[in-house]
């Protein structure tokens, strides 16, 4: 891997290796760009078949992250730290050190909780820098957040589709009911949507069930269902060579991660369907503008007012797609640039000035 060279492409301003025998730590902390703000990004620990497969993965997500906060209209810019390690090598000094390179960084770069780390284990990691988010109860969490931004985000969907404001009346599957599938169900429900759902626990499934109405469907079944929107809240690269073909939604708008399998093909086969995209880190900002929330002294007067935002730049996105006949991610991260070069011309001006 030509490092320096892919950095470029990439774009990132800094990339840390942090190294230490006593305890044995090989973390990267991959910071991509902080015109907006501060780089935010979690922390995944993961035993990487290679150092370069763990260098791919923090370079890949913290780019992702910019793009995420920018449009999340938040003033953060994104990051990334990995870990290479086995979940069972966790202990609390690998963490504390880890913390202390963290801390180094001055407030550049600030973390929370990803793969295989638990809140114990970011409490860790506080125990040597103030750059974490992510630990306090004040919010309740994030998954009512998301919940509220994705529901947003398919107003704004059935909006650009099909020029309507009603959602009275219109069939929605949700694939996942867990604490942003439920959360959305109960948004749905109360305006009126048929509620179709599925989920791997049959618990989850009756209650979604007697709550809402919804009528239950196993999971095979989710993607061929005949209704206007499909909503993915469970696993990532669900948007694929087999499923897409499937689909009679003609929207997909959900809070889980990475939906599509490759962004390019797969972004394109939905363009070609006719289908109305929502690109994943757009509709699901909810959980970052929370942790930012939590960042900034928590107010959730102001946290609900920001996953607003997500419904505009939905809207803005869509019109991008249309006009430039590209997809709704080439749209959203158009749209990200766009905000973050005028963050960069502003921060100039002010020098200037
Ligand atoms: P969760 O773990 O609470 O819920 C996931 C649900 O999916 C569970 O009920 C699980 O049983 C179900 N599930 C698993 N495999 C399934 C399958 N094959 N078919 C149907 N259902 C299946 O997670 P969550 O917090 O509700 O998050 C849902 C998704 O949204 C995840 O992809 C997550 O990364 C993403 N996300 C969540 C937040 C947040 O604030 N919680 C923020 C951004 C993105």
């Amino acid at each position: 891997m030509l490092l320096f060279e892919t950095v470029r492409e990439m774009g990132h301003e800094q990339i840390l290796f942090c190294h230490g025998k006593n305890p044995d730590i090989k973390a990267i902390i991959a910071i991509h760009n902080t015109n907006l703000g501060p780089a935010m990004g979690a922390t995944r620990l993961f035993p990487y078949a290679s150092e370069e497969a763990a260098v791919k993965d923090a370079l890949r997500l913290s780019r992702g992250m910019t793009y995420k906060a920018a449009c999340a209209n938040i003033p953060a810019g994104g990051g990334k730290a990995v870990i290479i390690a086995n979940p069972d090598q966790k202990t609390d000094e690998l963490f504390r050190a880890y913390g202390g390179f963290v801390e180094g960084l001055n407030g550049r770069f600030i973390t929370g909780q990803d793969v295989n780390l638990t809140p114990e284990d970011v409490r860790s990691i506080r125990k040597e820098t103030k750059y974490v988010v992510g630990v306090s109860e004040k919010s309740g969490g994030p998954a009512p957040i998301t919940a509220l931004g994705v529901f947003l985000g398919i107003k704004a969907a059935v909006k650009s589709h099909w020029q309507s404001q009603e959602l009275q009346g219109l069939k929605v599957a949700v694939q996942g009911l867990g604490n942003v599938g439920k959360n959305l169900c109960r948004h749905l429900h109360e305006h009126g949507i048929k509620l179709y759902v599925t989920d791997v626990d049959p618990g989850k499934l009756e209650e979604v069930k007697q709550l809402f109405g919804a009528t239950v469907v196993n999971p095979k079944e989710i993607y061929s269902l005949d209704v206007d929107i499909f909503s993915p809240c469970a696993l990532g690269g669900i948007l694929n060579h087999e499923t897409i073909p499937l689909l009679k939604a003609q929207i997909i708008a959900g809070a889980a991660n990475n939906q599509l399998a490759d962004e390019q093909i797969h972004g394109q086969m939905l363009t070609q369907k006719g289908i109305t995209y929502c690109p994943d880190y757009v509709i699901n900002a909810g959980g970052l503008i929370n942790v930012y929330n939590e960042m900034i002294g928590y107010n959730e007067a102001k946290a609900f007012q920001q996953v607003h935002n997500i419904y505009d730049t939905l809207i803005e996105i869509f019109k991008i797609a249309k006009q430039q006949n590209i997809t709704t991610n080439d749209a959203s991260k158009q749209l990200a640039e766009n905000r973050i070069i005028n963050a960069k011309k502003t921060k100039i001006n002010e020098i200037a000035a």
